[in-house]
């Protein structure tokens, strides 16, 4: 039995036995008189103090706790260690929230805080420099409203998926920021700004020196080729005309070099934006397969499973970097290999995979491969006709859809390599 029974217990004993001596001296009447009257001198002294307790518990305030003995002395001891370590707590938690507020507000980078509906729900001072919002005034409002970027919407729909946006703000002349969305808690968001100006100045800066290079030599190279296919159709000794036909290959694959540099910078260049369609996947990669038999000139089997789907991207870029892959295969599987193309839409998501049974490739040179001129086998790849550029172009185009590239393979048994397309490009048929 805890104290406040025992002491309640005591004197209701106490009074009892009063009120038993009472009623022998005074009569049994008066016994019962004093009995009750204890009684409710006892029931009042409790109701007074849990009058004063629920008047106090309206406002509960630790200077304010009311002055008590016995078991009501008891609980408002209990009560105000309870306030204190609620206060200790509660003190505990605002210091800790005011660091993680000044350590946010000291990064360098933006951040913005969005709820589950993408309205803003707190910033830090960068983010209102770099995005043009007050945290204070623009809390509560949907982010798509005051940045006005096109594809801010959809970025946001798919954080951490993809490439980080470019954002050139209208009031900044020559600003770049770069901005990435992640995920957090329960269904926030998180974006982070970064200023990349100075890194998108230096990039434009060599992007425009090879794309002026490789057009600079586009011109004497394409009449080089000519004036060399012309001494060719001429009768001329064998010796000469072998001669002839080394330079004119030479000539050749510096052009495609030439073409492919152009085509990356071109990719590269943040102004071309890319010209979304919707298209037949099929259709692209029947012509994608026409082609690649072309090249094998029989040489391969090429087959081809795939499942109607509409695809939203640019054709013309995804048709380069699906032609890319193939012409791989096709080069790099040796005669009376096997060659299938796969489209399948998997949990939403679209997979365009190239199978080969090739020469394969060691699982060291994998991470590289999308590297600029990174080949396995330079030798291998100049005689087929390589750039050492294709795979490059694969990954810029897969960037731009938000897609990525997946390498596998066995050296001796062959390789896959698949395009894996996030699934709000992708649009099965109705059923
Ligand atoms: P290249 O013009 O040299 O083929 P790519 O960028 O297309 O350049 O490919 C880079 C390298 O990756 C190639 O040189 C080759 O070593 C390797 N490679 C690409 N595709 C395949 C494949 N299907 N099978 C084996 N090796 C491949």
């Amino acid at each position: 039995m805890d104290s406040a029974w025992l002491l309640l217990s005591l004197r209701i004993a106490l009074i009892a036995a009063l009120a038993g001596l009472i009623g022998r001296w005074q009569g049994e009447t008066a016994g019962w008189a004093f009995g009750c009257m204890g009684l409710l001198l006892l029931l009042a002294f409790h109701y007074i103090y849990l009058a004063r307790l629920q008047r106090w518990l309206k406002q509960p305030d630790s200077q304010t706790i009311p002055d008590a003995w016995g078991a009501w002395g008891n609980i408002y001891i209990e009560l105000y260690r309870l306030l204190r370590r609620e206060a200790k707590a509660r003190e505990q938690i605002l210091s800790d929230l005011e660091v993680f507020s000044q350590a946010a507000e000291a990064s360098p980078d933006g951040l913005v805080i969005l709820d589950a509906d993408n309205h803003i729900v707190w910033c830090n001072r960068m983010a209102e420099q770099h995005l043009g919002l007050r945290g204070e005034r623009d809390a509560g409002i949907l982010v798509t409203n005051l940045i006005r970027l096109p594809r801010l919407a959809e970025f946001i729909a798919h954080p951490g998926e993809g490439e980080p946006l470019l954002f050139r703000p209208a009031e900044r002349r020559g600003s770049v920021l770069s901005i990435e969305a992640i995920r957090f808690g329960k269904d926030r968001k998180l974006l982070i700004s970064f200023d990349v100006s100075q890194v998108e100045r230096a990039d434009t800066i060599r992007r425009d020196f090879v794309a002026n290079v490789s057009h600079e030599l586009r011109t004497p190279l394409t009449v080089i080729s000519g004036f060399l296919e012309h001494m060719l159709a001429e009768p001329a000794p064998e010796e000469a005309r072998h001669q002839l036909g080394l330079v004119s290959e030479q000539v050749d694959r510096m052009l495609r070099l030439v073409d492919d540099l152009l085509i990356l910078s071109r990719l590269e260049g943040e102004s071309q934006m890319l010209r979304e369609e919707e298209f037949d996947v099929r259709d692209l990669i029947y012509e994608v397969s026409g082609e690649a038999r072309r090249l094998s000139a029989g040489r391969h089997t090429i087959t081809c499973e795939v499942v109607p789907a509409t695809l939203k991207g640019s054709r013309d870029e995804l048709h380069s970097a699906f032609s890319n892959l193939v012409s791989n295969a096709v080069r790099y599987t040796p005669e009376g290999g096997r060659i299938v193309l796969y489209w399948e839409v998997k949990e939403g998501k679209g997979i365009y995979r190239v199978e080969d049974s090739g020469i394969g490739i060691a699982e060291e040179h994998i991470p590289r491969l999308t590297e600029r001129f990174y080949r396995v086998d330079r030798g291998r790849s100049r005689e087929s006709g390589g750039t050492g550029l294709g795979l490059s172009i694969v990954k810029h185009v897969l960037m731009r859809h938000q897609a990525t590239l997946e390498i596998s393979s066995v050296p001796g048994a062959g390789s896959t390599f698949s395009a894996v397309f996030p699934a709000w490009r992708v649009t099965l048929p109705q059923a």
